[in-house]
């Protein structure tokens, strides 16, 4: 265990509740329970007891929790006071810690002295802020699904497979003249293609989940009147943009947060792009372009009577050529004869009304489809994970795709070894686990070279 000292925070929200609770943790905390609480309250034990101030007067009287080491959440002695829940008691009975010998915790603290005993590895360390911060109840489900160890352990069989074929392979390094039996080196390439597949089969899951705990940006743009603002009201199902007949009156972007399947899906209506000399509507489009720039899919909205114009044209110049465009052509409601002017090259098109509500169910499907997102039955299998999850395993990819292509050759042997080596360090700073190279070990406990 690490040597630590002794941190307090008031663990629940501020403002008044039923309950709120004050957490202790560190190396040894029998002094502080014993100034708090006037005695060693039983491990493990839900207790009723007072709690002190530094004088000993009686602050508030509720529930102690003792957890000794190790058996703790942070591996530490940790001591749980369930007081009132009013912010004044809290903060002195947070003082009367303090004053007992312990100090206010940093951000995240308890969760990191969690993984410095080794209760969490980093992937699960992360998940537990990713479960506090879940926008929707799909992702508090993937996070708590990493929480419990899916994602590490899915990592942890890939560096697994990866630690057998080096061992393979460094072992033909250092002993070519031996025969090394049960290496199997001829499905070496096999195995390899194994190895990457089912890196690419953990990023796609791992990708899902980027995206409950991300959300999808997607931006609103189109000429002022086609639509926009009552797209965005149909989309959240609730009166949030102005809507009104003269043109340009949405100069500021609105934003909104939906729930798409159980996808965070940030929306943005902007002022439009045009030309103007309005100083506010100026003001508009730089926020515009703004969003534009931070977006991951854009909406462009048409009045499906006029198809597409030359100002349609003149947007869709202005957008990044990278960015998915799906063309939405709006007010069927109005013209139900089939649309004449689709441009298939800018991207796919949908038809809707906003104003009834036609066509808004497959416009929510293919904003979901385009934005990567693959449905799923309850979300099974989706790794709840982060950018450096996704970097970390992509980077993993690509070392192993560079060890594939000199697999055939003998005497790239070496470099081969190091892509893998390489591949293995990234998968394993998923986890945190990356320490000293251990494979010699590794060899020996497995071959039999004394011979
Ligand atoms: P924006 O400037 O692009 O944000 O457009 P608005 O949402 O303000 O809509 C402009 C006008 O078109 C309003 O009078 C809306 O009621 C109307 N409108 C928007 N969508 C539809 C639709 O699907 N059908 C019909 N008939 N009218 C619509």
């Amino acid at each position: 265990m690490v040597n630590s000292d002794i941190i307090a925070a008031i663990a629940t929200p501020p403002g008044r509740g039923g309950i709120g609770v004050v957490r202790v943790s560190g190396g040894s905390l029998g002094s502080l329970a014993l100034k708090i609480t006037g005695s060693l309250p039983p491990p493990r034990q839900a207790t009723l007891s007072k709690f002190l101030d530094e004088a000993g007067l009686v602050i508030d009287q509720g529930i102690v929790l003792y957890f000794p080491a190790p058996y703790s959440y942070t591996g530490e002695d940790v001591l749980e006071l369930q007081g009132h829940g009013g912010p004044a008691v809290m903060n002195l009975l947070l003082s009367s810690c303090l004053s007992a010998g312990a100090r206010l915790a940093q951000p995240g603290e308890f969760t990191l002295r969690a993984f410095l005993n080794n209760k969490l590895d980093l992937a699960q360390a992360e998940s537990v802020a990713d479960i506090i911060d879940a926008s929707t109840s799909e992702a508090a489900r993937c996070a708590m699904r990493s929480l419990q160890g899916d994602f590490s352990n899915a990592v942890r069989n890939l560096v697994e497979a990866l630690t057998t074929l080096r061992m393979l392979v460094e072992a033909s390094l250092d002993f070519p003249e031996e025969e090394i039996e049960s290496a199997g080196q001829g499905d070496l390439q096999g195995r390899l293609e194994e190895i990457r597949a089912q890196v690419e089969h953990v990023l796609t899951s791992a990708m899902q989940g980027s995206l409950l705990r991300e959300g999808v940006r997607v931006v609103l743009v189109g000429q002022p009147n086609v639509g926009k603002s009552s797209l965005l009201n149909r989309l959240t199902r609730e009166e949030t943009a102005i809507v009104t007949e003269i043109p340009g009156t949405t100069r500021d972007a609105i934003r909104e947060t939906i729930e798409i399947e159980g996808v965070p899906v940030h929306v943005v209506d902007t002022a439009g792009l045009r030309d103007t000399q309005d100083a506010v509507e100026k003001i508009g489009m730089a926020r515009t372009r703004e969003a534009i720039s931070k977006a991951n899919l854009i909406l462009l909205i048409m009045d499906s009577r006029r198809g597409i114009t030359a100002e349609d044209r003149g947007i869709l110049g202005e957008l990044p050529s990278n960015l998915p465009i799906i063309c939405v052509y709006n007010k069927i409601d109005l013209e139900p004869a089939p649309p004449h002017t689709e441009v298939p090259e800018v991207g796919s098109a949908v038809y809707v009304s906003a104003k009834t509500g036609l066509g808004v169910e497959e416009l929510r499907k293919k904003l979901l489809g385009t934005a990567g997102w693959q449905p799923h039955a309850s979300g099974e299998g989706i790794f709840m994970a982060r950018q450096r999850h996704l970097y970390a395993l992509t980077d993993a990819g690509a070392y192993l795709k560079n060890a594939a292509s000199l697999a055939g050759q003998e005497v790239q042997l070496d470099l081969l070894a190091e892509e893998l080596r390489l591949a293995q360090k990234s998968l394993s700073s998923i986890t945190g686990e990356f320490s000293a190279d251990d494979l010699l070990g590794e060899i020996f406990s497995r071959f039999c070279i004394g011979k």
